[in-house]
């Protein structure tokens, strides 16, 4: 007979056993971060480095900590799905972008101190790139002439990019390295490439209005990226860089930048009403740029009309800070103590908090985790459901922590749980509401 004896696995627990999640097995709730006075700082990212979300590295450059990371996934998530939607196609370039593109667009000289340079064994000089107008329009020009048929194109990515930003500031809203989804898109003359960016512009709308924060598109400046008309989107808060004026008459929308130097009245749009324009501090979020054909004429990016004639196309650039979207959505949400997030972007769903140690501690922990199995198992929570096993806590001081933590739903497990009939304490926390259901009338609310 064979002797050989199996090592001991997991592999006979059941799929959902084996999905469970315990707090004390998570890389989070030190708190080794105390905030300090949140009334004058940025509250998000002293919550976020307080709470575990991310960890400082250097000056502008963070850990993402795994609940960052879920964060983060799940926005991209959202994102790729509306730019699938819109008709893009996802790409990756490479970060280290060799200089000669940069030269011959001339922004090698105009970006400035921004870039980071290096140079490679051989005494070839790179950037790390800062945003990707050069390299995507010499991929296509590499294949172009295309056809016409074959237009427009629409390729983004969603990669890190780096700025030597003169002053990194409050966490992920001003990093030196950052995620950002760029999209470029190519078309056949203005007319066509409006339409395209409107549809991006569109597919923008509908990313904010997922997550669900209140925005501001407004008109931009096109800055060193050059072109002729540009899209902000911009979440007004306090800590915000930026200054947007908004006239609630004429519903001008547009950024002080653009402003500058023009007859404040002479912005509005509808002659004869007395406009009324407010400044308001906001964290830019989003940027869409109509190009023409700036960068594809330099780099030659060009098709064939249906006369066989070559032609250069017409191109849109469209950025959106992937990990400021993330704090800034905080920002606004958050209260100077706890963390909010977007139900939809929230790092896990629910976390269960089982009576202490002592009182019948095992009938508690057992039922946390037949409500964890029974909730992973509706769609949409698989993954997303913890339990805080840290029983040697007080029920009082964990909830305070998932509070803190803001978790969009935290279920406590007290005496009422074990009583007949039994009842488990919900909080909500987009609401702050409390109640007692039975597990029936919770599945009903979590499904
Ligand atoms: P800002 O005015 O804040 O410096 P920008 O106008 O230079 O931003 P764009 O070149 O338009 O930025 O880049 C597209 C998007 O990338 C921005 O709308 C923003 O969301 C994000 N972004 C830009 N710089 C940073 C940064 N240093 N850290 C995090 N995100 C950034
Ligand atoms: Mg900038
Ligand atoms: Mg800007
Ligand atoms: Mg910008």
């Amino acid at each position: 007979t064979n002797s050989y004896q199996v090592p001991h696995s997991d592999h006979g627990r059941s799929t959902a056993a084996r999905r469970r999640r315990y707090v004390s097995t998570l890389f989070q709730n030190f708190g080794q971060n105390q905030p300090k006075d949140l009334s004058s700082g940025c509250r998000s990212h002293q919550l976020m480095l307080y709470n575990d979300v991310v960890a400082h590295c250097h000056p502008g450059g963070l850990h993402l900590l795994p609940f960052g990371q879920r964060a983060m996934d799940k926005l991209i998530r959202i994102i790729d799905s509306e730019m699938e939607a819109a008709g893009g196609q996802k790409i990756s370039m490479p970060t280290l972008a060799p200089a000669e593109f940069w030269k011959k667009s001339g922004r090698w000289e105009s970006t400035g101190d921004e870039l980071f340079t290096l140079k490679d064994r051989h005494e070839q000089e790179y950037c790390l790139g800062p945003t990707h107008e050069e390299v995507l329009t010499s991929l296509f020009a590499a294949v172009s002439p295309v056809s016409y048929r074959r237009l427009p194109q629409m390729l983004y990515q969603i990669t890190r990019k780096f700025r030597d930003e003169m002053a990194p500031k409050h966490g992920l809203l001003r990093g030196r390295e950052f995620e950002m989804k760029d999209m470029y898109t190519f078309d056949v003359d203005e007319q066509s490439a409006m339409r395209t960016y409107e549809a991006v512009c569109d597919a923008y709308c509908r990313i904010f209005d997922r997550i669900g924060v209140g925005y501001v598109k407004a008109q931009g400046t096109t800055g060193n990226i050059g072109g002729s008309l540009s899209h902000e989107f911009h979440y007004p808060a306090k800590v915000g860089e930026d200054t947007l004026l908004l006239c609630d008459r004429c519903g001008l929308q547009i950024n002080k930048e653009l402003a500058d130097g023009v007859v404040r009245e002479e912005l509005c749009k509808e002659q004869g009403v007395e406009c009324r324009l407010t400044e308001t501090p906001a964290i830019e979020v989003g940027h869409c740029f109509y190009l023409g054909t700036k960068y594809s004429s330099v780099f030659s990016a060009t098709y064939t009309d249906d006369a066989g004639k070559v032609r250069t196309t017409h191109m849109g650039c469209y950025g959106l800070g992937v990990t400021r979207v993330l704090q800034a959505t905080v920002e606004v949400l958050s209260t100077e103590r706890q963390l909010r997030w977007p139900a939809v972007i929230a790092p896990y769903q629910v976390c269960i908090i089982p009576q202490m140690e002592g009182f019948e501690e095992e009938l508690y922990f057992q039922l946390a985790e037949e409500i964890s199995d029974q909730l992973s198992e509706l769609p949409g929570l698989r993954g997303e459901v913890v339990i805080d096993d840290r029983t040697q806590f007080t029920i009082g001081r964990r909830q305070y922590e998932a509070s803190r933590l803001g978790y969009p739903y935290i279920l406590i497990l007290g005496k009422k749980a074990l009583q007949k009939p039994s009842l488990i304490e919900v909080q909500e926390t987009s609401t702050g509401e409390t109640s007692f259901l039975s597990r029936e009338q919770l599945m009903n609310l979590m499904s």
